[in-house]
């Protein structure tokens, strides 16, 4: 037999941690993503697929929970078979998801009962507003950080129950198993045997007490969920289970799991209170960290878990904003005015500047800071000299807009001034967007050197929890720059800008 590159020495540290690279799993929305990470925190290979959304009605979004599990599972493999690295030589794996997308399925058969209901899906705001109208915002906001409204699991999850038939009988009966994208992959990962979540996923569902660190009891019965529906909560960087042998040979343990927004902010080395990170990707998010403290808002952001690593749960301020790089989406799939989101960067830097013309993309309302469910989605200032340009400059910048009116509210209720902005996300290598974010907030707009940070933070979750890297302080040696943004807009410019935009949001507001 043929002597292995192992056996004649040459890759060293193969065994030294029982294996030599991290695989994380990136499980978005519009794609799922598998990476092999090595101890440099360099990404060395890369396999994607993408992912399809479905609008069964308007406002609805779904999607197939089976599409994203065989997706997922099949760019393992490809990941693998690509890089010539395979399980043996993985010390652990880490998951990071959409958030707040809820499935249902059976425990026995392991099968669906209903579509995943995604993060983006309106049809709940109903009973949300029920909620609102019945007086629970104080109550759900002081124990789970949120806000009452469709955006999160609850209620996604108590549809479910109402509307599919037999759902209730068979949850009661503890026949049924809930889960955020995390959990469905887990679960199935491991071949049917860890039920888990951890503390970032859960709480982003509504149903979870972010101080005692528990399902809410009084929040289950109010929305009538039946506990045993629920995960086990665990730390983001602790062992969740070892991968089936079916489908990944050598078994790796699953040891880092937290939704994307967290692990994007772990992944930028957000570590220290008052950093803060937006990721551009078909929304937009925003994440301060706050250290132990959960910071109320009167600025209509949410307290969240920022992470629970180490022993310790530090919390964050999250901004979200529906509609980003979707919009994008849209100028391509429904006005048909670009064919690719690359090429917006250039049209909008073949305008001088927007000529007065603003799109809201207030399309499913508009989340943080304005949290106003019936605003609907404008173009506004056209005029004859207007052009596709105009209306693709337009939709860049609302990118830019909002989030700049998302951190100035985090700003004013962490008491904080920002020094810089961590961005990721695919619409993050859009150059005009980032030079003008950076030009509207007056401080560097700092883009990562892998756009994949959200997968590094769930590398960097496992790879802590199995002793991979030692601590923070290893893994902040990783941190790579590959762009700072450095404000130059003229103070009178940003102002008539921003006066502007905020003349137009006041018109979606009012549009209804
Ligand atoms: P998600 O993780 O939410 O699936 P990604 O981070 O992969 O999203 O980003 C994809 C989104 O970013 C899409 O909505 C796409 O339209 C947008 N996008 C990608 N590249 C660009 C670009 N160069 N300029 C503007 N938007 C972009």
């Amino acid at each position: 037999m043929a002597l292995s590159l192992k056996d004649l020495n040459l890759v060293d540290n193969v065994y030294s941690f029982g294996g030599a690279y991290i695989m994380a799993l990136d499980s978005g929305t519009t794609s799922v993503r598998a990476v092999i990470v090595d101890e440099y925190g360099c990404i060395v290979a890369q396999s994607s697929r993408s992912l399809k959304c479905s609008y069964p009605r308007p406002g609805w979004v779904e999607q197939d929970p089976m599409e994203i599990l065989a997706s997922q599972i099949a760019i393992m493999m490809e990941v693998q078979f690509k890089s010539g690295i395979h399980s043996d030589s993985i010390a652990a794996v880490g998951i990071s998801n959409q958030r707040e997308t809820t499935v249902v399925w059976d425990r026995d058969s392991g099968q669906p009962i209903y579509n995943a209901i995604g993060w983006q899906c309106r049809r709940t705001a109903p009973l949300a507003q029920r909620l609102v109208d019945e007086g629970y915002t104080d109550l759900i906001r002081s124990k789970t950080g949120l806000t009452p409204d469709a955006y999160f699991s609850a209620t996604k999850l108590a549809w479910i129950l109402d509307n599919v038939s037999g759902a209730r009988e068979l949850a009661e009966a503890g026949r049924l198993m809930f889960g955020t994208i995390d959990t469905w992959l887990v679960f199935n990962l491991t071949g049917g045997t860890v039920f888990a979540t951890d503390y970032t996923n859960a709480s982003r569902t509504m149903l979870f007490n972010i101080h005692t660190l528990e399902w809410d009891d009084e929040l289950l019965e109010i929305l009538n969920i039946p506990r045993c529906m629920l995960p086990e909560v665990q730390s983001s960087s602790s062992e969740f289970g070892r991968i089936s042998h079916e489908v990944m040979t050598h078994a790796p343990v699953i040891a880092g799991v937290a939704g994307d927004q967290q692990a994007s902010l772990f992944g930028h080395c957000c570590f220290e209170p008052g950093q803060a990170k937006n990721t551009y990707g078909t929304g937009c998010f925003l994440l301060m960290n706050t250290g132990n403290a959960v910071v109320e808002s009167s600025n209509g952001l949410v307290a969240t878990i920022g992470i629970a690593e180490g022993g310790t749960v530090s919390y964050a301020l999250e901004g979200s904003i529906f509609h980003a790089g979707s919009v994008i989406q849209w100028l391509r799939d429904k006005l048909g005015i670009i064919s690719k989101a690359s090429e917006t960067s250039d049209i909008a830097l073949s305008r001088e500047d927007n000529g007065g013309c603003y799109l809201v993309p207030a399309f499913s309302g508009l989340g943080a800071p304005w949290w106003d469910p019936a605003a609907q989605g404008i173009i506004c200032g056209l005029t004859g000299a207007s052009d596709r340009a105009s209306i693709v400059r337009a939709a860049c910048e609302s990118m830019a807009y909002q989030s700049f009116d998302v951190l100035r509210a985090m700003e004013a209720d962490a008491g904080v001034r920002l020094g810089e902005l961590s961005v990721d996300g695919g619409a993050s290598r859009n150059e005009f967007i980032m030079q003008f974010q950076a030009d509207l907030l007056g401080i560097p707009v700092v883009q990562s050197a892998s756009v994949e940070t959200t997968a590094l933070g769930a590398a960097y979750l496992a790879g802590l929890a199995v002793g991979f890297w030692e601590d923070r302080e290893e893994v902040k040696q990783n941190r790579d720059v590959a762009k700072r943004f450095e404000p130059t807009m003229a103070d009178e410019r940003r102002a008539t800008n921003l006066a502007g935009w905020h003349a137009a949001v006041d018109r979606a507001r009012s549009a209804r």
